[in-house]
């Protein structure tokens, strides 16, 4: 692997295809594998990332928004793209890029269907989404009678799948809640398929999901966090491997006397003799002033540089004073030590966070 000469982001195709292997060895052969690739993929890069899944026979993918999917599909995407979160000001695009909506409520239901047919559509898909529990998005089960209805009278679009989400599935204190949810799901998703007169696909699981409930992958699953290494439990780490390493180089090496201060406002002050290297990344790159004043650190040559005094926009001090380093020299911020998880945990956030901070500024590299 050459060594980083600027900010890059450096994305894995091989951790890629193992994780996607790995994940689908969990599932029965038939159960369908939806890739989750909103906020960029997970801020890897979300058109090579479906390209790439889709040429290992990925069955699905689902964004958030609508104009993450049109993205997609100028980038060759062929296969069905669900659109997790859409907004209905966009449906005209949604329908012209044949992007799937969530429908959520019988707002969106009824505005959909408008604009379905008003664009001369039959049998569009869309998928309905049921809230069992997480109370963010989608219908409740009391709301089968009046959904099906609403579906009778209309030939414009047709339900490829009912889904659900669930609220806790990494956390195995919460198994009681989780089975609730996967049961209340199964009533909901039985009644719903009677109503209607056809049977639609059932889909529930995350990535913790496919590895801690089995008995809830039903047709599909819905897998982000694992394509891009991590299962959210040290067990589940081991089988996966980070796609992703962010890594930049040292600019200056600062020699700072007792008594001065390092960087804005002053926030530090040594008091003693050290050395610091200065690094062409900041909160704008995606490191939060969170990380700074010690909180946070980068990696180099091995060694842990924690940094200091507030983070900059465009840059990052860190303290080397007990590192052997000089300008120029390779300087790791994630990737397979630390990981996105374990510089994430220094600041009490996750690693999805700091995945999808890289800002679309940080130049990405594939290697296979
Ligand atoms: C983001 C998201 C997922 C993927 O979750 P991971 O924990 O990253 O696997 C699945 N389903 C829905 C509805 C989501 O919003």
């Amino acid at each position: 692997m050459p060594k980083a000469q600027e900010t890059v982001l450096e994305i894995n195709l091989k951790a890629l295809k193992h994780n996607f292997e790995y994940l689908k060895s969990r599932l029965q052969p038939n159960t369908k594998f939806l890739a989750v690739v909103k906020a960029f993929a997970y801020g890897s890069d979300a058109c090579e990332i479906a390209n790439y899944l889709q040429s290992l026979n990925a069955d699905y993918f689902a964004v958030a928004y609508i104009n993450e999917g049109i993205a997609l599909r100028h980038a060759g995407v062929t296969k069905p793209i669900l659109v997790l979160h859409p907004q209905s000001v966009n449906f005209k695009q949604l329908i012209e890029h044949c992007l799937e909506p969530s429908i959520y409520n019988s707002k969106i239901l009824k505005e959909f269907i408008n604009s379905a047919s008003a664009e001369k559509q039959t049998n569009y898909p869309i998928h309905i989404k049921f809230n069992t529990g997480l109370n963010r998005l989608g219908f409740s089960g009391h709301d089968v009678d009046s959904i099906a209805n609403e579906l009778k009278a209309t030939e414009t679009v047709k339900v490829t799948s009912v889904f659900s989400h669930l609220a806790a599935s990494e956390d195995l204190e919460e198994k009681r809640f989780s089975l609730n949810q996967i049961e209340t799901f199964n009533n909901i998703a039985e009644n719903f398929t009677k109503q209607i007169g056809y049977k639609p696909m059932r889909h529930m699981c995350n990535t913790s999901g496919i590895l801690n409930y089995p008995e809830a992958h039903f047709d599909m699953v819905r897998c982000g966090i694992g394509l891009y290494g991590f299962g959210n439990s040290e067990k589940e780490n081991q089988h996966l491997k980070p796609i992703s390493t962010l890594k930049t180089v040292i600019s200056q090496i600062h020699t700072i006397k007792q008594g001065e201060s390092v960087g804005y406002n002053r926030a530090f002050k040594s008091d003693a003799l050290l050395k610091t290297a200065t690094l062409p990344i900041g909160h704008a790159d995606g490191i939060g002033r969170q990380y700074g004043n010690g909180n946070g650190f980068v990696t180099i040559n091995g060694e842990k540089a924690p940094i200091v005094g507030n983070v900059c926009m465009d840059m990052v001090m860190v303290n080397v004073t007990n590192i052997d380093c000089k300008e120029g020299d390779e300087v790791i911020i994630f990737g397979e030590n630390p990981t996105a998880e374990n510089l994430a945990a220094s600041v009490q956030t996750i690693s999805y966070e700091l995945l999808t901070s890289v800002s679309q500024r940080v130049k990405r590299i594939f290697i296979d």
